[in-house]
C-alpha cells in the first residue's frame, strides 16, 4: 500500500494532534499518520490526497483552492531542497527516522515554512514545533528495513 499525499501535508503530518473537521475526518488522517509512522510509502500527488479528498463534498472544499496549491508549489521547492531529493509528482517517498528529525528541524527554523503563510492554523503549529513536536499522532517512525 502507498499513502497518497500532496507535498504541503509533508509538512502538515508533522504537527497533526489528532484534531479535525469531523470524527470520521480525524480516524482518517490518525490512519494515515500510523501507516506513515510504520514506514509506508508515499507517494506525491497532485490536488486532493488520502488526507482531504473525503473533504471534497463540503461547499468549496479548501483543497480544491488555489492557496492550497500554492503551498504544494513552495512545499515540493523546499522538502526538495532540504532532503536533497526531487519531489515532483508521481514521486516516492519513505520518512526514515534521520528524515523526520530533519523536517522538525527545518520546520522550528523557518526554512520550510513558507508554505505555512497565511495558514489559520500556522499559530498553533508554531506552538507544536516550539514544544518539541508533542504531542503529535506521528511522533515517531519505523527506521528502513535492511
Ligand atoms: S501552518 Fe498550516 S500549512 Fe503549515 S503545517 Fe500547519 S496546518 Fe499545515
Amino acid at each position: 500500500m502507498t499513502v497518497r499525499l500532496r507535498a504541503h501535508h509533508l509538512l502538515c503530518m508533522l504537527t497533526y494532534q489528532g484534531k479535525g473537521y469531523s470524527p470520521a475526518f480525524i480516524a482518517g488522517v490518525d490512519a494515515i499518520a500510523t501507516r506513515i509512522g510504520e514506514g509506508e510509502e508515499i507517494s506525491l500527488v497532485q490536488g486532493p490526497d488520502d488526507i482531504c479528498s473525503p473533504l471534497l463534498p463540503d461547499s468549496d472544499p479548501h483543497c480544491l483552492r488555489e492557496s492550497a496549491q500554492s503551498r504544494d508549489e513552495l512545499s515540493r521547492s523546499d522538502l526538495s531542497a532540504l532532503l536533497g531529493v526531487c519531489l515532483e509528482t508521481g514521486s516516492s517517498i519513505r520518512i526514515d527516522p534521520a528524515m523526520l528529525e530533519t523536517m522538525r528541524a527545518a520546520f522550528s527554523s523557518g526554512l520550510t515554512r513558507r508554505a505555512c503563510q497565511g495558514c489559520e492554523w500556522r499559530e498553533l503549529c508554531d506552538s507544536i514545533a516550539q514544544d518539541d513536536f508533542r504531542p503529535v499522532v506521528l511522533a515517531t517512525v519505523k527506521a528502513a528495513q535492511t
